[in-house]
């Protein structure tokens, strides 16, 4: 059976972009496919390292976002990165044989280094290509879904892999990503993306009204400035989101907005409600949870048990791969 890793850092609650990016393929795969799911608090020190206090409470509410969306904990296994110290392990070893250049030129980290004004860089920032691929390794993932910004991590893991294999022992096998349908959700202000860390965000557990708010406030073509001037929908994010949430009308819209037809207020309330129609199911599923609050804590603690049996065994065949098995 494949095996899927894939995660997200807990840095704060999940938006439109984590669903239609990669939560939605999760939701589809669970049925196919041994899924684990993982919590990246490491990770997320890598940008949050001030502020370690907040994991605890990001890991709940983000735990929250997965059950809501319908991540079964029967059958995805979600589990918290720092408890697998296997992860830990992984990373050192593979950190012998991958070049500061390497990562410094990987296109994602130099934009995420640029957004968080870092000149010069930190040693686990830059170094958290190799972590990923602890995370995918540990396990043995061969699918991974995640959205367009993690693809040269990707690309860097499977040149790990190969280099290890090469090196030691054939043990990995090359994953493969899967992008979702929609690989970059922009941002409710017109920036490249919606981001947790940008505040630009219309989260999963957004009330009607905030959605509304939301898109009401939210950035369209600045061009336009009366409804009798043609719109330009392909720099509008409100027509984007049509294009991830109302496939089905994307084409009036396109129309209604260039022949200065259809006024931005009638075009934001339309997307607007469909966002609400999406994420009502959501909504109700997240009550349920809120219920018995306590299951949040025996999911994470029965995934991590899972998932770290799976790491003792992997670090086994590793040892053995790197002729470490001492006594
Ligand atoms: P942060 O700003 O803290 O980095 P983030 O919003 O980028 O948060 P991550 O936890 O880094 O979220 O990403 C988790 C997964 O969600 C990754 O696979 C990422 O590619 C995907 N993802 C995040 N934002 C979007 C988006 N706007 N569109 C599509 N996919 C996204
Ligand atoms: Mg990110």
């Amino acid at each position: 059976m494949e095996r899927l890793l894939t995660g997200d850092r807990v840095t704060g609650k999940l938006h439109l972009g984590h669903y239609v990016g990669s939560l939605k393929n999760r939701v589809e795969l669970q049925s196919q496919v041994d899924s684990l799911i993982m919590l990246a608090d490491v990770q997320a020190l890598t940008t949050h390292f001030e502020q370690p206090d907040q994991l605890a409470h990001h890991l709940k509410q983000v735990t929250l976002d997965y059950l809501s969306v319908g991540i079964d904990p029967n059958q995805s296994t979600i589990f918290v990165q720092s408890m697998i110290p296997e992860i830990a392990e992984l990373t050192v070893y593979f950190s012998m044989f991958v070049t500061i250049n390497s990562l410094r030129h990987n296109p994602t980290i130099k934009a995420e280094a640029k957004e968080n004004g870092y000149e010069d860089l930190y040693y686990g920032f830059l170094g958290y290509p190799i972590s990923q691929t602890a995370d995918i390794t540990f396990c043995k993932a061969t699918v991974v879904p995640v959205g367009e910004d993690q693809l040269p991590h990707m690309e860097q893991t499977r040149k790990i892999i190969r280099r290890f294999n090469q090196l030691y022992a054939p043990i990995f096998q090359e994953p493969q990503a899967v992008v979702g349908e929609f690989p970059r959700l922009i941002g409710l202000d017109g920036s490249s993306k919606m981001s947790k860390t940008k505040g630009n965000t219309i989260n999963l557990d957004a009330t009607k009204e905030e959605v509304h708010a939301k898109i009401k406030k939210a950035t369209t073509d600045p061009a336009r400035v009366r409804k009798s001037d043609p719109g330009h929908p392909e720099v509008c994010p409100i027509y984007s989101y049509h294009q991830a949430f109302r496939k089905e009308a994307v084409t009036d819209i396109y129309d209604g907005c260039t022949n200065a037809k259809l006024g931005c207020v009638e075009c934001k309330q339309m997307i607007a409600a469909s966002i609400n129609h999406l994420l009502e199911p959501m909504r109700e599923r997240r009550n349920i949870v809120l219920k018995q609050p306590r299951q949040i804590d025996e999911i994470l603690e029965a995934g991590t048990a899972r998932a770290r049996n799976i790491g003792k065994q992997t670090m086994e065949e590793v040892r053995e791969a790197m002729s470490m098995s001492y006594f």
